[in-house]
Protein backbone atom coordinates (compact mmCIF):
# COMPACT_ATOMS: atom_id res chain seq x y z
CA UNK A 1 0.00 0.00 0.00
CA UNK A 2 0.93 3.76 -0.89
CA UNK A 3 1.66 6.10 1.44
CA UNK A 4 1.25 9.52 0.64
CA UNK A 5 3.36 12.82 1.57
CA UNK A 6 0.08 15.00 2.87
CA UNK A 7 1.71 17.98 3.73
CA UNK A 8 4.49 18.23 1.54
CA UNK A 9 2.01 18.07 -1.55
CA UNK A 10 -0.55 19.88 0.35
CA UNK A 11 2.06 23.01 0.42
CA UNK A 12 2.84 22.58 -3.05
CA UNK A 13 -0.52 23.14 -3.78
CA UNK A 14 -1.26 25.97 -1.53
CA UNK A 15 1.65 27.57 -3.13
CA UNK A 16 0.25 26.40 -7.09
CA UNK A 17 -3.38 28.18 -5.99
CA UNK A 18 -1.63 31.16 -4.57
CA UNK A 19 0.45 31.96 -8.09
CA UNK A 20 -2.72 31.03 -10.30
CA UNK A 21 -4.54 33.77 -8.47
CA UNK A 22 -1.91 36.17 -8.38
CA UNK A 23 -1.22 35.68 -12.49
CA UNK A 24 -4.71 34.97 -13.37
CA UNK A 25 -5.74 38.40 -14.87
CA UNK A 26 -3.04 37.64 -17.55
CA UNK A 27 -4.70 34.74 -18.90
CA UNK A 28 -7.70 34.97 -21.40
CA UNK A 29 -11.03 34.41 -19.82
CA UNK A 30 -12.02 31.94 -21.96
CA UNK A 31 -9.87 29.18 -22.69
CA UNK A 32 -8.62 28.99 -26.55
CA UNK A 33 -9.30 24.53 -26.85
CA UNK A 34 -10.95 22.63 -28.92
CA UNK A 35 -13.40 20.07 -28.01
CA UNK A 36 -12.09 16.80 -27.17
CA UNK A 37 -8.28 18.31 -26.99
CA UNK A 38 -8.70 17.46 -23.04
CA UNK A 39 -10.13 14.16 -23.43
CA UNK A 40 -7.20 13.11 -25.94
CA UNK A 41 -4.48 13.89 -23.57
CA UNK A 42 -6.01 11.76 -21.17
CA UNK A 43 -5.32 7.66 -20.69
CA UNK A 44 -8.18 5.65 -21.67
CA UNK A 45 -8.57 3.74 -18.58
CA UNK A 46 -7.12 3.93 -14.54
CA UNK A 47 -3.70 2.73 -14.59
CA UNK A 48 -2.66 -0.82 -12.20
CA UNK A 49 0.34 0.47 -10.82
CA UNK A 50 0.23 3.83 -8.62
CA UNK A 51 2.12 6.72 -10.62
CA UNK A 52 4.73 8.95 -8.70
CA UNK A 53 2.47 12.27 -7.37
CA UNK A 54 5.27 14.68 -9.49
CA UNK A 55 4.05 13.15 -12.64
CA UNK A 56 0.10 13.64 -11.86
CA UNK A 57 1.15 16.69 -10.54
CA UNK A 58 2.98 17.68 -14.08
CA UNK A 59 0.09 16.80 -16.01
CA UNK A 60 -2.55 18.48 -13.49
CA UNK A 61 0.09 21.73 -15.07
CA UNK A 62 -0.20 20.78 -18.29
CA UNK A 63 -3.27 19.90 -19.27
CA UNK A 64 -5.98 21.49 -17.02
CA UNK A 65 -5.54 25.46 -16.18
CA UNK A 66 -4.81 26.36 -19.87
CA UNK A 67 -8.42 24.26 -20.69
CA UNK A 68 -9.97 26.07 -18.31
CA UNK A 69 -12.37 28.92 -18.51
CA UNK A 70 -11.19 31.63 -15.27
CA UNK A 71 -13.96 31.97 -13.52
CA UNK A 72 -12.72 33.74 -10.63
CA UNK A 73 -10.97 36.13 -13.67
CA UNK A 74 -11.82 39.80 -12.81
CA UNK A 75 -12.99 40.20 -16.15
CA UNK A 76 -15.27 36.95 -15.96
CA UNK A 77 -18.43 39.59 -17.59
CA UNK A 78 -20.35 35.98 -18.75
CA UNK A 79 -23.38 34.44 -17.33
CA UNK A 80 -23.29 34.81 -13.28
CA UNK A 81 -20.19 34.98 -11.69
CA UNK A 82 -19.53 32.03 -9.69
CA UNK A 83 -17.04 33.41 -6.82
CA UNK A 84 -14.69 31.88 -4.80
CA UNK A 85 -13.08 34.20 -2.13
CA UNK A 86 -9.78 33.30 -0.94
CA UNK A 87 -10.58 33.26 2.28
CA UNK A 88 -13.32 31.07 1.64
CA UNK A 89 -11.23 28.98 -0.31
CA UNK A 90 -9.55 27.97 2.67
CA UNK A 91 -12.40 26.51 4.30
CA UNK A 92 -12.78 24.46 1.77
CA UNK A 93 -9.73 22.98 2.16
CA UNK A 94 -10.19 22.81 5.60
CA UNK A 95 -13.16 21.11 5.45
CA UNK A 96 -12.44 18.44 2.59
CA UNK A 97 -10.03 17.30 5.58
CA UNK A 98 -12.48 15.86 7.67
CA UNK A 99 -14.21 14.34 4.66
CA UNK A 100 -17.18 15.76 6.82
CA UNK A 101 -20.53 13.66 5.93
CA UNK A 102 -23.33 16.28 7.52
CA UNK A 103 -26.68 14.22 7.05
CA UNK A 104 -27.97 14.45 10.41
CA UNK A 105 -26.74 16.29 13.56
CA UNK A 106 -25.13 13.48 15.07
CA UNK A 107 -22.56 12.91 12.19
CA UNK A 108 -21.04 16.30 12.20
CA UNK A 109 -22.49 17.88 15.17
CA UNK A 110 -20.02 20.93 14.22
CA UNK A 111 -20.85 21.27 10.55
CA UNK A 112 -24.89 21.08 11.64
CA UNK A 113 -24.13 23.56 14.36
CA UNK A 114 -22.69 25.96 12.38
CA UNK A 115 -24.88 25.45 8.81
CA UNK A 116 -27.72 26.48 11.62
CA UNK A 117 -25.76 29.75 12.47
CA UNK A 118 -24.20 30.89 8.89
CA UNK A 119 -28.23 30.31 7.61
CA UNK A 120 -29.30 32.71 10.65
CA UNK A 121 -26.32 35.07 9.68
CA UNK A 122 -27.37 35.32 6.31
CA UNK A 123 -30.55 35.74 6.83
CA UNK A 124 -30.32 39.18 8.90
CA UNK A 125 -27.46 40.26 6.42
CA UNK A 126 -29.83 40.26 3.87
CA UNK A 127 -32.73 41.80 5.76
CA UNK A 128 -35.54 38.75 6.72
CA UNK A 129 -37.03 38.51 9.49
CA UNK A 130 -36.62 35.42 12.17
CA UNK A 131 -39.36 34.01 11.16
CA UNK A 132 -37.28 32.19 8.28
CA UNK A 133 -34.91 28.92 9.33
CA UNK A 134 -32.03 28.22 6.38
CA UNK A 135 -30.31 24.87 4.87
CA UNK A 136 -27.51 25.54 2.70
CA UNK A 137 -28.58 23.05 -0.62
CA UNK A 138 -26.22 22.46 -3.15
CA UNK A 139 -27.62 24.75 -5.90
CA UNK A 140 -30.86 27.00 -6.68
CA UNK A 141 -31.79 24.27 -8.47
CA UNK A 142 -32.03 21.62 -5.42
CA UNK A 143 -33.62 24.06 -4.02
CA UNK A 144 -36.14 24.76 -6.16
CA UNK A 145 -36.39 21.77 -6.62
CA UNK A 146 -37.73 21.15 -2.62
CA UNK A 147 -39.76 23.85 -2.99
CA UNK A 148 -42.18 22.36 -6.03
CA UNK A 149 -42.05 18.98 -4.25
CA UNK A 150 -43.27 20.97 -0.56
CA UNK A 151 -45.81 23.02 -3.28
CA UNK A 152 -46.58 19.52 -4.32
CA UNK A 153 -47.27 18.03 -1.18
CA UNK A 154 -48.89 20.86 0.66
CA UNK A 155 -51.62 20.76 -2.00
CA UNK A 156 -52.01 16.64 -1.59
CA UNK A 157 -52.12 16.98 1.94
CA UNK A 158 -49.01 14.98 2.15
CA UNK A 159 -50.20 12.02 0.13
CA UNK A 160 -48.31 12.31 -3.11
CA UNK A 161 -44.96 10.53 -1.91
CA UNK A 162 -46.62 7.97 -0.52
CA UNK A 163 -49.20 7.41 -3.08
CA UNK A 164 -47.94 8.89 -6.09
CA UNK A 165 -49.69 11.12 -8.60
CA UNK A 166 -51.88 8.41 -10.64
CA UNK A 167 -55.53 9.58 -11.13
CA UNK A 168 -54.99 12.75 -9.26
CA UNK A 169 -56.40 16.53 -10.35
CA UNK A 170 -53.31 17.84 -12.24
CA UNK A 171 -51.73 20.43 -9.88
CA UNK A 172 -50.65 23.90 -10.88
CA UNK A 173 -47.72 26.13 -10.79
CA UNK A 174 -47.42 29.75 -11.84
CA UNK A 175 -44.24 31.62 -12.62
CA UNK A 176 -43.25 34.15 -15.20
CA UNK A 177 -42.35 33.16 -18.40
CA UNK A 178 -38.44 35.23 -17.81
CA UNK A 179 -38.02 32.74 -14.59
CA UNK A 180 -34.99 30.15 -15.26
CA UNK A 181 -35.29 26.72 -16.63
CA UNK A 182 -34.22 24.71 -13.08
CA UNK A 183 -38.28 25.97 -12.37
CA UNK A 184 -39.19 23.92 -15.20
CA UNK A 185 -36.82 21.46 -14.59
CA UNK A 186 -38.42 20.80 -11.24
CA UNK A 187 -41.68 20.46 -12.06
CA UNK A 188 -40.12 17.44 -14.64
CA UNK A 189 -38.50 15.63 -11.71
CA UNK A 190 -41.31 16.59 -9.24
CA UNK A 191 -43.63 14.51 -12.00
CA UNK A 192 -46.08 17.64 -12.26
CA UNK A 193 -45.09 17.92 -15.96
CA UNK A 194 -43.76 20.65 -17.91
CA UNK A 195 -47.53 21.65 -19.44
CA UNK A 196 -48.59 22.26 -15.70
CA UNK A 197 -45.95 25.16 -15.39
CA UNK A 198 -48.75 27.93 -15.91
CA UNK A 199 -46.08 31.18 -17.64
CA UNK A 200 -47.66 34.13 -16.90
CA UNK A 201 -46.57 36.59 -19.13
CA UNK A 202 -44.35 39.95 -18.00
CA UNK A 203 -44.89 43.68 -18.35
CA UNK A 204 -42.29 46.12 -19.74
CA UNK A 205 -38.59 46.61 -19.08
CA UNK A 206 -36.88 47.61 -17.05
CA UNK A 207 -38.11 44.70 -14.88
CA UNK A 208 -40.05 42.84 -17.03
CA UNK A 209 -42.21 41.63 -13.93
CA UNK A 210 -45.11 39.32 -14.37
CA UNK A 211 -48.34 40.36 -15.07
CA UNK A 212 -50.80 39.89 -11.60
CA UNK A 213 -53.63 40.54 -13.50
CA UNK A 214 -53.12 37.34 -16.33
CA UNK A 215 -51.72 35.36 -12.87
CA UNK A 216 -55.18 36.00 -11.29
CA UNK A 217 -57.15 34.82 -14.24
CA UNK A 218 -54.39 32.18 -14.84
CA UNK A 219 -55.37 30.43 -11.29
CA UNK A 220 -59.36 31.57 -11.80
CA UNK A 221 -59.38 29.40 -15.33
CA UNK A 222 -57.29 26.48 -13.75
CA UNK A 223 -59.64 26.12 -10.55
CA UNK A 224 -63.19 26.37 -13.18
CA UNK A 225 -61.48 23.74 -15.17
CA UNK A 226 -60.86 21.17 -11.97
CA UNK A 227 -57.24 21.43 -11.99
CA UNK A 228 -55.70 22.42 -8.73
CA UNK A 229 -53.33 25.32 -8.29
CA UNK A 230 -50.40 24.31 -5.82
CA UNK A 231 -47.86 27.48 -5.96
CA UNK A 232 -45.97 30.50 -7.27
CA UNK A 233 -42.85 30.69 -8.49
CA UNK A 234 -41.61 34.28 -8.09
CA UNK A 235 -38.83 35.79 -9.60
CA UNK A 236 -36.22 38.49 -8.67
CA UNK A 237 -32.49 39.01 -10.71
CA UNK A 238 -33.60 36.35 -14.00
CA UNK A 239 -30.84 35.41 -15.59
CA UNK A 240 -31.20 36.86 -19.15
CA UNK A 241 -31.56 40.14 -18.10
CA UNK A 242 -32.75 40.89 -14.50
CA UNK A 243 -36.28 40.15 -14.68
CA UNK A 244 -37.84 41.26 -11.51
CA UNK A 245 -41.30 40.56 -10.53
CA UNK A 246 -43.33 42.42 -7.75
CA UNK A 247 -42.68 40.09 -4.88
CA UNK A 248 -45.77 41.54 -2.19
CA UNK A 249 -48.41 42.02 -5.34
CA UNK A 250 -47.71 38.02 -6.01
CA UNK A 251 -47.74 37.37 -2.33
CA UNK A 252 -51.25 39.18 -2.20
CA UNK A 253 -52.43 37.15 -4.64
CA UNK A 254 -50.57 33.63 -2.93
CA UNK A 255 -52.06 34.84 0.15
CA UNK A 256 -55.68 35.28 -1.19
CA UNK A 257 -55.55 32.04 -2.51
CA UNK A 258 -53.92 29.90 -0.18
CA UNK A 259 -51.24 29.02 -2.54
CA UNK A 260 -47.03 28.44 -1.49
CA UNK A 261 -44.41 30.47 -2.95
CA UNK A 262 -40.79 30.40 -3.74
CA UNK A 263 -38.95 33.16 -4.74
CA UNK A 264 -35.92 32.13 -7.08
CA UNK A 265 -32.92 35.45 -5.75
CA UNK A 266 -30.34 33.04 -7.12
CA UNK A 267 -28.31 35.79 -8.22
CA UNK A 268 -29.80 39.05 -7.01
CA UNK A 269 -30.62 37.69 -3.73
CA UNK A 270 -26.16 38.33 -2.54
CA UNK A 271 -27.16 42.53 -2.99
CA UNK A 272 -29.47 42.25 -0.26
CA UNK A 273 -27.12 42.97 2.44
CA UNK A 274 -26.51 46.27 1.15
CA UNK A 275 -30.43 47.81 2.23
CA UNK A 276 -30.57 50.39 -1.04
CA UNK A 277 -30.99 47.47 -3.13
CA UNK A 278 -33.80 45.49 -0.85
CA UNK A 279 -36.91 47.60 -2.57
CA UNK A 280 -36.09 45.65 -5.64
CA UNK A 281 -37.14 42.10 -3.12
CA UNK A 282 -39.63 44.38 -1.20
CA UNK A 283 -42.29 41.77 0.31
CA UNK A 284 -39.74 39.04 0.15
CA UNK A 285 -40.53 38.32 4.07
CA UNK A 286 -43.90 37.59 3.42
CA UNK A 287 -42.56 34.54 0.62
CA UNK A 288 -42.54 30.71 1.87
CA UNK A 289 -39.39 29.76 0.66
CA UNK A 290 -36.35 32.17 -0.94
CA UNK A 291 -33.65 30.71 -2.23
CA UNK A 292 -30.05 32.92 -2.89
CA UNK A 293 -26.96 31.72 -4.09
CA UNK A 294 -23.38 33.00 -2.03
CA UNK A 295 -21.70 30.84 -4.58
CA UNK A 296 -22.45 33.45 -7.15
CA UNK A 297 -21.93 37.07 -6.07
CA UNK A 298 -21.08 36.68 -2.35
CA UNK A 299 -17.82 34.71 -2.76
CA UNK A 300 -18.59 31.47 -1.58
CA UNK A 301 -17.35 28.71 -3.55
CA UNK A 302 -19.12 25.93 -5.35
CA UNK A 303 -21.64 24.54 -4.12
CA UNK A 304 -23.66 26.76 -1.48
CA UNK A 305 -26.96 28.17 -2.27
CA UNK A 306 -28.90 29.36 0.79
CA UNK A 307 -32.78 28.28 1.15
CA UNK A 308 -34.37 29.97 3.69
CA UNK A 309 -38.06 28.33 4.87
CA UNK A 310 -41.05 30.20 6.86
CA UNK A 311 -42.45 27.32 8.03
CA UNK A 312 -40.13 23.97 8.23
CA UNK A 313 -41.77 21.61 8.98
CA UNK A 314 -43.58 21.66 5.60
CA UNK A 315 -40.35 20.84 3.84
CA UNK A 316 -39.42 18.55 6.60
CA UNK A 317 -42.59 16.66 6.11
CA UNK A 318 -41.78 16.63 2.12
CA UNK A 319 -38.55 15.73 2.28
CA UNK A 320 -37.84 13.87 5.59
CA UNK A 321 -37.59 10.05 4.10
CA UNK A 322 -39.34 9.65 7.88
CA UNK A 323 -41.48 12.16 8.41
CA UNK A 324 -41.00 14.86 10.64
CA UNK A 325 -44.00 14.80 12.28
CA UNK A 326 -43.00 11.09 13.81
CA UNK A 327 -39.92 12.15 15.18
CA UNK A 328 -39.14 13.22 18.76
CA UNK A 329 -37.98 16.64 17.80
CA UNK A 330 -37.39 19.70 19.36
CA UNK A 331 -35.86 18.67 23.04
CA UNK A 332 -32.61 19.61 22.29
CA UNK A 333 -33.15 21.38 19.67
CA UNK A 334 -31.89 18.70 17.04
CA UNK A 335 -31.87 19.34 13.30
CA UNK A 336 -31.16 16.80 10.36
CA UNK A 337 -30.39 18.42 7.36
CA UNK A 338 -30.54 15.69 5.02
CA UNK A 339 -34.15 16.00 5.77
CA UNK A 340 -34.21 19.26 4.37
CA UNK A 341 -32.78 18.18 0.96
CA UNK A 342 -32.58 15.81 -1.99
CA UNK A 343 -29.60 14.90 -1.02
CA UNK A 344 -29.15 11.76 1.98
CA UNK A 345 -25.15 12.70 2.43
CA UNK A 346 -24.08 16.25 2.47
CA UNK A 347 -21.27 18.31 2.42
CA UNK A 348 -19.61 20.65 4.99
CA UNK A 349 -20.81 24.41 3.48
CA UNK A 350 -21.20 25.88 6.57
CA UNK A 351 -17.22 26.35 7.02
CA UNK A 352 -16.70 28.62 4.10
CA UNK A 353 -19.64 30.89 5.18
CA UNK A 354 -17.95 31.28 8.70
CA UNK A 355 -14.56 32.07 6.79
CA UNK A 356 -15.83 34.61 4.40
CA UNK A 357 -18.07 36.38 6.59
CA UNK A 358 -15.55 36.66 9.42
CA UNK A 359 -12.81 37.51 7.42
CA UNK A 360 -13.58 40.11 5.26
CA UNK A 361 -16.82 41.20 7.45
CA UNK A 362 -20.15 42.41 5.80
CA UNK A 363 -19.19 45.99 5.19
CA UNK A 364 -16.47 44.74 2.90
CA UNK A 365 -18.67 42.35 1.14
CA UNK A 366 -21.16 45.11 0.56
CA UNK A 367 -18.14 47.40 -0.88
CA UNK A 368 -17.42 45.24 -3.10
CA UNK A 369 -21.34 44.54 -4.28
CA UNK A 370 -21.88 48.44 -4.45
CA UNK A 371 -18.62 48.78 -6.77
CA UNK A 372 -20.18 46.11 -9.05
CA UNK A 373 -22.96 47.95 -9.89
CA UNK A 374 -22.30 50.77 -10.10
CA UNK A 375 -19.43 50.57 -12.51
CA UNK A 376 -21.63 47.95 -14.52
CA UNK A 377 -24.04 51.00 -14.66
CA UNK A 378 -21.24 53.39 -15.67
CA UNK A 379 -20.23 51.34 -18.45
CA UNK A 380 -23.71 50.98 -19.92
CA UNK A 381 -23.88 54.70 -19.77
CA UNK A 382 -20.55 54.85 -21.87
CA UNK A 383 -22.14 52.74 -24.44
CA UNK A 384 -25.00 54.14 -24.85
CA UNK A 385 -23.76 57.68 -25.04
CA UNK A 386 -21.75 56.01 -28.60
CA UNK A 387 -24.27 56.32 -31.21
CA UNK A 388 -22.61 52.78 -32.71
CA UNK A 389 -24.51 51.01 -29.19
CA UNK A 390 -27.85 50.78 -27.95
CA UNK A 391 -28.82 49.63 -24.42
CA UNK A 392 -31.38 46.66 -24.77
CA UNK A 393 -32.75 46.38 -21.33
CA UNK A 394 -31.55 48.65 -18.50
CA UNK A 395 -29.00 47.56 -15.70
CA UNK A 396 -30.87 45.34 -12.61
CA UNK A 397 -28.23 45.67 -10.51
CA UNK A 398 -25.01 44.78 -12.10
CA UNK A 399 -26.69 43.33 -15.24
CA UNK A 400 -27.76 45.05 -18.24
CA UNK A 401 -27.73 44.19 -21.96
CA UNK A 402 -26.49 45.98 -25.28
CA UNK A 403 -26.09 45.73 -29.04
CA UNK A 404 -24.05 47.13 -31.57
CA UNK A 405 -25.74 48.77 -34.32
CA UNK A 406 -23.67 50.23 -36.85
CA UNK A 407 -25.56 51.13 -40.34
CA UNK A 408 -23.18 48.75 -42.27
CA UNK A 409 -24.09 45.55 -40.49
CA UNK A 410 -27.23 44.47 -42.28
CA UNK A 411 -28.35 41.57 -40.07
CA UNK A 412 -28.11 43.03 -36.35
CA UNK A 413 -28.67 40.05 -35.17
CA UNK A 414 -25.92 37.68 -36.84
CA UNK A 415 -23.58 40.68 -35.88
CA UNK A 416 -23.71 40.69 -32.49
CA UNK A 417 -23.13 36.97 -32.35
CA UNK A 418 -20.11 36.80 -34.39
CA UNK A 419 -19.04 40.65 -32.35
CA UNK A 420 -19.78 38.60 -28.60
CA UNK A 421 -17.63 35.15 -30.02
CA UNK A 422 -14.77 37.70 -31.15
CA UNK A 423 -14.94 40.15 -28.02
CA UNK A 424 -14.23 36.58 -26.15
CA UNK A 425 -11.76 35.60 -29.00
CA UNK A 426 -9.59 38.43 -28.05
CA UNK A 427 -9.60 37.23 -24.46
CA UNK A 428 -9.46 40.04 -22.64
CA UNK A 429 -12.94 40.12 -21.29
CA UNK A 430 -15.59 37.33 -21.32
CA UNK A 431 -19.57 38.03 -22.31
CA UNK A 432 -22.40 35.85 -23.40
CA UNK A 433 -25.26 36.49 -25.57
CA UNK A 434 -28.72 36.60 -24.69
CA UNK A 435 -32.28 35.97 -27.27
CA UNK A 436 -34.41 38.94 -26.03
CA UNK A 437 -37.69 38.82 -26.81
CA UNK A 438 -36.73 37.92 -30.93
CA UNK A 439 -33.73 40.00 -30.37
CA UNK A 440 -29.96 39.08 -29.93
CA UNK A 441 -28.62 40.86 -26.99
CA UNK A 442 -24.99 40.80 -25.35
CA UNK A 443 -25.35 40.55 -21.24
CA UNK A 444 -22.71 42.35 -19.02
CA UNK A 445 -22.60 41.37 -15.93
CA UNK A 446 -20.25 42.64 -13.19
CA UNK A 447 -19.23 40.55 -9.54
CA UNK A 448 -15.87 39.00 -9.97
CA UNK A 449 -15.11 39.35 -6.26
CA UNK A 450 -11.48 40.87 -6.44
CA UNK A 451 -12.34 42.72 -10.08
CA UNK A 452 -11.30 46.47 -9.69
CA UNK A 453 -12.32 50.21 -11.83
CA UNK A 454 -10.07 48.98 -14.32
CA UNK A 455 -10.99 46.13 -15.70
CA UNK A 456 -14.39 48.23 -16.65
CA UNK A 457 -11.80 50.47 -18.81
CA UNK A 458 -10.64 47.22 -20.16
CA UNK A 459 -14.44 46.05 -20.79
CA UNK A 460 -14.94 49.36 -22.68
CA UNK A 461 -11.71 49.38 -24.73
CA UNK A 462 -12.03 45.47 -25.92
CA UNK A 463 -15.88 45.80 -26.45
CA UNK A 464 -15.47 49.45 -29.26
CA UNK A 465 -11.99 48.01 -30.01
CA UNK A 466 -13.74 44.60 -31.74
CA UNK A 467 -16.79 46.36 -32.63
CA UNK A 468 -14.90 48.59 -34.69
CA UNK A 469 -12.75 46.20 -36.22
CA UNK A 470 -15.67 44.29 -37.36
CA UNK A 471 -17.79 47.73 -38.75
CA UNK A 472 -15.63 50.55 -38.65
C1 LIG B 1 -28.06 30.74 -11.45
C2 LIG B 1 -29.51 30.74 -11.29
C3 LIG B 1 -30.21 29.58 -11.00
C4 LIG B 1 -29.54 28.23 -10.93
O1 LIG B 1 -28.61 28.18 -9.93
P1 LIG B 1 -27.82 26.83 -9.60
O2 LIG B 1 -27.30 27.10 -8.23
O3 LIG B 1 -26.74 26.73 -10.63
O4 LIG B 1 -28.77 25.71 -9.67
C5 LIG B 1 -31.56 29.67 -10.80
N1 LIG B 1 -32.21 30.84 -10.89
C6 LIG B 1 -31.57 31.99 -11.17
C7 LIG B 1 -32.34 33.27 -11.25
C8 LIG B 1 -30.20 31.98 -11.39
O5 LIG B 1 -29.56 33.11 -11.67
Amino acid sequence: MRDFDYRAWSHKAADWGADYLEGIADRPVRPMVKPGAVAAQIGAHAPEQGEPMEAIFDDFESVIPDAMTHWQHPRFFAYFQSNAAPAAQLAEQLATSFAAQCMLWQTSPAATELEMKMTDWLRQAVGLPDAFSGVFQDTASSATLCAVLTMRERALGFSGNKEGLFGKAPLRIYASGRTHTSIDKALWIAGLGQDNLVKIPTGPGPHFAMDVDALKSAIANDRAAGLQPAGIVICVGGTSVGATDDVAAICDVAEAEGLYTHLDAAWAGSAMICEEFRPLWSGAERADSIVLNPHKWLGAPMECSLHLVRDPETLTRTMAIKPSYLKTRGKDDIVNFSEWSVQLGRRFRALKVWFLLRFYGLEDLRDRIRNHVAWSQALAERLRADPGFQIVTEPVLSLFSFRHVPESAGDLDAHNLALTDAINDDGRIYLTQTDHDGQVAIRFVAGQFDMREEDIDIAFNAIIETARGMHG
